[in-house]
């Protein structure tokens, strides 16, 4: 027989969905009723099954994790022209939302020690480059108004919120979490997701679960969840006589994506069992090899190792020669995000530092992390990578 063409052979996924729950059933639930769109039980037990999951009062399903970023930001009162302080390193969403908004983001580096938001970099920015007015927390050089933070839960793992929550108390700013990463970790024991003033969940297909679309505001205030959900649905007023009093969004999820959803929360606590063991195996794996840094955990943190991502030591782009070598041999690897100060889009936009943001895209690499990878699999992942360090 030939040896498989490279096309052939078995890739081992980066993060796949999983369905081994009520998926089926649910789904058929939904067809078998009638109730496939934005209306129907499954989007409300969907919003109840998040909200006790999180011990947050308040929960709004909505189409997809970017879409919860731009009405949680909107209910936060959010307004053309205001700032908004984003991490660096973080997918583009993040900072997409802020644009949606008429915002702006300001970048803030990673601190070194845990690869999330650096607290001291904001403190620098709102210490030294902004000043009150009337009031209200001015960016001294743009002049406009910094409104909210927007810490994000990279890769599974909190931010430092105390630290965060701190800064944003003393000078009056919003914190909405950007939680698409990180359903089921928590910081010194409290949730994420239910730290800031509000949470933003995806269900994307990549995520620890999945809706096959989706995601969710998550707050304990009333009045938020109450525009997040007023927004969601093009705003209206009155529905028999179409009255709009506001520009609203299509942004509520289908029954169909809930009831998925609600099959896969039910498998949470297994899932995030498996992505720890696949961890816990990747760690022991690599703690002889000098060459490769096992992602960070802080003291504070209970991370959902979302992806497993290492970081190559030397000079130079090491990631993406790793992420190459690791395809060529059917392993679906990925680099971290290009840092958002670097994208064209945000070309101009306001920075504190960014150096480490830049060092941690050069040097990582993110290992397949499905909760369905098999010993199998994950050995070979282990040899290829430990081949390339040996090459
Ligand atoms: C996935 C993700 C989003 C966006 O979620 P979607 O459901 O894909 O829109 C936002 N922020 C971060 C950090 C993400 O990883």
């Amino acid at each position: 027989m030939p040896a498989p063409t490279l096309s052939e052979m078995p890739v081992v996924p980066l993060s796949a969905p999983e369905f081994g729950g009520r998926e089926w059933q649910y789904v058929k639930a939904c067809l078998d009723g009638g109730w496939v769109s934005s209306a129907g039980p499954f989007v409300e037990r969907f919003e109840q099954m998040a909200a006790e999951s999180l011990g947050v009062r308040h929960a709004v399903a909505v189409v997809n994790g970017t879409a919860a970023l731009h009405l949680a930001l909107l209910a936060a009162g959010v307004e053309p022209d205001d700032e908004v302080i984003v991490p660096s390193l973080t997918f583009v969403a993040s900072a997409n939302a802020v644009r949606y908004c008429g915002a702006w983001p300001v970048f803030a580096d990673a601190d070194p020690a845990t690869w999330q938001m650096d607290p001291a970099r904001v403190e620098e920015f709102v210490a030294q480059r902004c000043r009150w007015n009337r009031g209200r927390l001015i960016n001294a050089r743009t002049k406009r108004r910094v409104r909210a933070i927007l810490p994000v839960h990279l890769l599974g793992h909190p931010c430092d919120m105390d630290s965060l929550l701190r800064i944003a108390r003393r000078r009056r700013l919003r914190v909405i979490e950007d939680a698409a990463q990180s359903l089921g970790a928590s910081y010194r024991g409290r949730p994420v997701g239910a730290l800031g003033d509000a949470a933003c969940l995806s269900f994307n297909g990549n995520k620890v679960i999945t809706a096959g679309g989706g995601g969710m505001v998550v707050t304990q205030r009333a009045a938020w969840a109450r525009r997040a959900r007023y927004l969601s649905t093009q705003a209206k007023d009155d529905g028999d006589e179409y009255i709009h009093r506001a520009l609203g969004y299509n942004y509520r999820l289908s029954n169909l994506h809930a009831a998925v959803g609600c099959a896969q929360l039910e498998q949470l606590p297994p899932r995030l069992a498996a992505k720890a063991r696949i961890a816990a195996r990747y760690r022991e794996a690599f703690a002889d090899l000098p060459e490769v840094a096992c992602p960070p955990v802080a003291p504070w943190a209970s991370p959902t190792h979302w992806l497993f991502t290492i970081r190559a030591r030397g000079r130079g782009n090491r990631s993406a020669k790793l992420a190459a070598f690791l395809a060529g041999q059917g392993i679906e690897a990925r680099r971290l995000w290009r840092p958002l100060h670097r994208l064209p889009i945000y070309r101009g936009a306001e920075q504190i530092g960014g150096a480490v943001a830049d060092a941690l895209y050069a040097g990582t690499v993110s290992l397949p992390s499905s909760t369905s990878l098999t010993e199998d699999d994950q050995e070979r992942v282990i040899a290829a990578v430990r081949g390339w360090v040996t090459r």
